[in-house]
């Protein structure tokens, strides 16, 4: 069942932390993703990132190590929102894009407080800084009114000066999340489970059929589990990266595409490994006549 006991500490093992972009409109979560995908790609045969799956991973070394990130690829607290509706923890980092050159927004304030809700840990990115007119000390300013002190000012929120156009600073930007999600995370889970986790997206492809996005967060997903994803379950014929790769085993904080399943899940539905097709059946018609049931009762009233 979902919640399955992880296991001793033995049994964890660290995990790369999930990240969200958010920030008013026109800041540059979009361009920020993008620069982000083409500059830190996992070494692959395969070469760069070439699918647009919902989320991706991208490598990037610190203390010489290599590490990984995981981007949910939606700009926008609206996919955040709609998880977190659904009782979904998908994110473990929220990077809050704020431009430098036209400061603290009405959606700035609105990402703080969602992240803040969420009691996820936020890295602050002062994008434009290439920009005649950009201003970075101002934004550090104006954030501390939301509780947002930057380190050089005494506080413990990592605040670094980008250009997502320009390319600069991006690294410094990957350090400083993996830095946060050490500091104020003990991200670690158990990979020698069945898998456990969340649906970032998913649709209907004219040739796959049902196609879903899934983010595992325990245990490890394999070609041939059968699962079951909010009411709609199969057997995971296929998975794909975002290399246009061939998966056969994602581990925790691992987004992999799905084909297989019956139906299409819908984002922020959690998904789970049963034992049985059989049984995933089961609970997705238990789920779907739950649903239904709740849907008449609502209307009756
Ligand atoms: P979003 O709405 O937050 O996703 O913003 P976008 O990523 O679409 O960016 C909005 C506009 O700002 C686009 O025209 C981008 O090219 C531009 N932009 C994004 N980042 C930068 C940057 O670092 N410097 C400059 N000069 N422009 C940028």
């Amino acid at each position: 069942s979902y919640g399955e006991d992880e296991g001793g500490e033995d049994d964890l093992e660290v995990r790369p932390p999930v990240v969200t972009v958010m920030g008013h409109v026109d800041h540059g979560k979009t361009r920020l993703l993008d620069t982000i995908r083409k500059t830190n790609v996992i070494e692959t045969e395969a070469g760069g990132i070439t699918q647009h799956i919902g989320a991706y991973q991208v490598a990037t070394e610190l203390d010489g190590n290599e590490r990984l990130i995981t981007f949910i690829d939606t700009p926008g607290h609206e996919a955040f929102t709609a998880m977190r509706a659904r009782g979904a923890k998908s994110t473990d980092i929220a990077v809050i894009v704020v431009a430098a050159d036209d400061g603290v927004m009405p959606q700035t304030v609105e990402a703080i407080n969602h992240a803040q809700a969420a009691d996820v840990p936020i890295v602050v990115a002062v994008n434009k800084i290439d920009k005649e007119g950009a201003n970075p000390a101002k934004i550090r300013q104006q954030l501390t009114e939301y509780g947002l002190v930057a380190e050089e000012y005494g506080g413990d929120t990592m605040f670094v000066d980008i250009s997502a156009r320009q390319n600069i600073n991006i690294d410094q930007l990957l350090e400083a999340i993996l830095l946060t999600a050490d500091a104020a995370l003990d991200l670690r889970a158990n990979p020698n489970m069945d898998a456990q986790g969340v649906t970032i997206e998913g649709h209907l492809d004219r040739g796959r059929g049902p196609v879903a996005t899934v983010l595992v967060q325990r245990g490890t997903l394999r070609v041939g589990d059968s699962i079951v994803a909010g009411d709609a379950s199969g057997r995971v014929r296929r998975m794909v990266d975002e290399y246009g790769e061939d998966v056969e085993e994602a581990y925790p904080s691992r987004p992999v595409q799905v084909i297989g399943l019956t139906s299409v899940p819908g984002a922020g539905d959690t998904f789970l490994v049963v034992d049985e097709d059989r049984v995933a059946r089961q609970i997705a018609d238990r789920r779907r006549a739950r649903e239904r049931n709740a849907e008449l009762a609502s209307r009756r009233k």
